[in-house]
C-alpha cells in the first residue's frame, strides 16, 4: 500500500467530518476544516492548498509570514498560539484572525497596532477550559466578558467568536465537558452583546473533532490528521 497523501487526508477528514455532523443532526458545511500546518514545510502547505485547502492555522509569527508570503493570497491563515507583544507589529498583515486572544492588554495593544497599520483584524476570545500548564487563555468567565465588552468597541477589532482547548485525554466527558462550557459561554455572550457577531466555536483538533462538533464546533483545527505527526 502506498502512503497516503495530503489530499487523502483531507478527503479522509473531510468525510469523518460529514459522519460527525450526521450524527450530531448538523450540516457539515456549519463546521469550517483548519489545516494547522505549524512545523510542517511550505511544500506540504502548498500540496494542501493545491487540494482546495483555503483556511490554515500556524502558531508562530515567524513561521507564518516566511510561508504565507509565498502563498496565493486566497490562503487564509489564523494564528492559534500565544500572541508575545514583541510580535504583534509583525502578525497584524499575516493574519486573518487572532484566535488567542487571551487578555485585555495584549486586545490593547493589537487594537493599537492594528489602528496603526489601519488594518482590521478578527480575533476569537480564547477560554481556558484545561488546567494544564503552558494552556493559555482568560480562565474567568468574568474576564472574558470584560474582554468582549471592550474589543467589541475597537474599530480595527472584530470579534468573531470563542475558541478552546480541551484538556489532553481520552476521558470523553472531560472533553466534551470543556467544549460545552465554551458553547454555554457563547450562548451567555450572544444574548449579554447583541450587536456582537459570536457565530464562530473553533474547538477540536485531531484526536477530539468528533465531539467537538457534538458540542457545537463551527471551525476544527486538524494538524496530526492531515499532515503526520510533528517531531
Ligand atoms: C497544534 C494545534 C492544533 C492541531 O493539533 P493536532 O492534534 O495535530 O490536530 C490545534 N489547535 C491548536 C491550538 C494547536 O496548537
Amino acid at each position: 500500500m502506498s502512503v497516503p497523501t495530503i489530499k487523502d487526508n483531507l478527503e479522509a477528514v473531510r468525510a469523518s467530518l460529514e459522519k460527525a455532523a450526521e450524527r450530531a443532526g448538523r450540516k457539515a458545511s456549519e463546521v469550517s476544516l483548519m489545516a494547522v500546518s505549524k512545523t510542517k514545510p511550505l511544500e506540504l502547505v502548498r500540496e494542501a492548498y493545491d487540494a482546495g485547502q483555503r483556511l490554515f492555522g500556524e502558531n508562530r509569527v515567524a513561521e507564518a509570514v516566511e510561508k504565507f508570503s509565498l502563498l496565493p493570497g486566497d490562503a487564509e491563515v489564523h494564528l492559534i498560539g500565544h500572541l508575545q507583544k514583541n510580535k504583534i507589529k509583525t502578525a497584524v498583515p499575516v493574519f486573518h484572525c487572532i484566535e488567542s486572544l487571551d487578555s485585555i492588554e495584549l486586545a490593547r495593544k493589537l487594537a493599537a497596532a492594528c489602528e496603526k497599520q489601519e488594518r482590521m483584524v478578527e480575533v476569537l476570545l480564547q477560554l481556558k477550559t484545561a488546567d494544564e500548564g503552558g494552556k493559555t487563555g482568560f480562565a474567568a468567565e468574568e474576564e472574558i466578558l470584560e474582554a468582549a465588552g471592550w474589543v467589541r468597541e475597537q474599530k480595527f477589532l472584530r470579534i468573531r467568536g470563542l475558541m478552546t482547548i480541551a484538556p489532553f485525554t481520552s476521558d470523553e466527558s472531560a472533553v466534551r465537558g470543556a467544549f460545552a462550557r465554551c458553547k454555554t459561554l457563547q450562548e451567555k455572550l450572544m444574548s449579554l452583546y447583541r450587536d456582537v457577531d459570536f457565530s464562530t466555536l473553533s474547538m477540536g483538533m485531531s484526536s477530539d473533532y468528533e465531539w467537538a462538533v457534538q458540542e457545537g464546533s463551527t471551525l476544527i483545527r486538524v494538524g496530526t490528521a492531515i499532515f503526520g505527526g510533528r517531531f
